[in-house]
């Protein structure tokens, strides 16, 4: 499915991107969590770091994937030229995480199972790309119809 996760490695395309944040969800989906991977790269396509969402696992409600992602990145200078990739469409407090820290591209692997505030990132100047990748797209939707007390809970329909 992917080479692995390779801090400092170079991912060149949005598929290989992807890729990335896919094997942080397989990893979530392994550890009993939600199955939600992201990942953050430079503009050169170099990993910075890449995460998963840890709601269940660090009993903590704040670690969606994209916060994983940016805090297992550090501390960057700018954050302009780089690249967040997740899994699925970010909420608005991971929404609010890109435009807060002027992220300068998008990449969201399905929209279909999850529609957070990816325009509003956008229409502030973020660049969006949305893949809809149908074997991510067949994965959450089997976690929601599996699971969804856990889901409900994290998209804060309890
Ligand atoms: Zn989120």
């Amino acid at each position: 499915m992917s080479a692995g996760i390779v801090i400092g490695a170079v991912y060149a395309t949005d598929e290989q991107k992807l890729d990335v944040a896919k094997a942080e969800a397989a990893l979530g989906a392994a550890e009993g969590g939600i199955p939600i991977g992201a990942a953050l790269f430079s503009a050169e396509g170099v990993l910075l770091g890449s995460g998963r969402n840890r709601r269940v696992q660090d009993g903590d409600a704040s670690m969606h994937g994209e916060t994983n992602a940016f805090r297992n990145a550090g501390r960057q200078r700018s954050y302009r030229d780089t690249v967040m990739v997740t899994t699925l469409s970010p909420c608005w407090y991971c929404s609010g995480l890109i435009r807060q820290f002027g992220i300068g591209r998008l990449v969201v692997g399905d929209d279909h199972n999850f529609l957070g505030g990816q325009q509003w990132v956008a229409e502030h100047g973020a660049g969006l790309s949305v893949v809809n990748d149908p074997e991510l797209i067949g994965m959450m939707g089997t976690f929601i119809r599996e699971f969804p007390e856990l889901w409900n809970e994290d998209i804060g329909e309890v």
